[in-house]
């Protein structure tokens, strides 16, 4: 059995990120999604927050689960058994840092393999900072996050908004 692990921030989770999800599931037993924290990012939604609006944007596909986890990735990854670190490569500019995080990654556990997705041609523009500057601004969000999970990123984005 492959156990794969999706890391990100996924704040808050896009179209983008449940086509590698449905994707992976396809290639993969089992595919874990790991609600991270990344230090250069302040999130604005919660690391719980981010974790149930992937739930529910992935509830209807069987393999997925979705964790929230702090520390070191690789500590992570084995400690539910996966043997696939997953990333999505949206456009040249991805490649560089997460070339430099999967040789680290490999250096700290070389039996943990990193496997990078493509994105799909639609998605390439889109990611989750994209939409909350969109969101802010009074936008449409509807074309770039799943549909079940619009109405609640929406009224987060309009609150976070009346903080600011
Ligand atoms: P980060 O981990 O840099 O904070 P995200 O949490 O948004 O960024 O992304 C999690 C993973 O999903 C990363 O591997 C990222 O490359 C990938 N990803 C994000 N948006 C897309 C997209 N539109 N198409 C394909 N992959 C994506």
């Amino acid at each position: 059995m492959t156990t794969a692990v999706y890391p990100g921030s996924f704040d808050p989770v896009t179209l983008g990120h449940v086509d590698i999800i449905r994707r992976a599931a396809k290639m993969f037993d089992r595919v874990i999604v790991a609600v991270g924290i990344n230090m250069e990012k302040k999130p604005w939604f919660t690391a719980e927050e981010r974790g149930e609006l992937l739930r529910s944007a992935t509830k209807d596909i069987q393999n997925v689960e979705v964790v929230e986890f702090e520390g070191l990735l690789v500590d992570f990854a084995k400690s539910v058994d996966a043997t696939v670190i997953l990333k999505g490569l949206r456009a040249v500019s991805d490649f560089e840092y997460e070339f430099q995080m999967a040789l680290t990654n490999s250096k700290l556990a070389p039996e943990i393999e990193t496997v990078f997705l493509t994105t799909s041609a639609v998605n390439m523009y889109l990611s989750s900072s994209i939409v909350k500057q969109v969101g802010i601004l009074g936008g449409d969000i509807s074309p770039f996050v799943p549909e079940c999970v619009h109405d609640e990123i929406k009224s987060r984005i309009k609150q976070r908004s009346r903080l600011k």
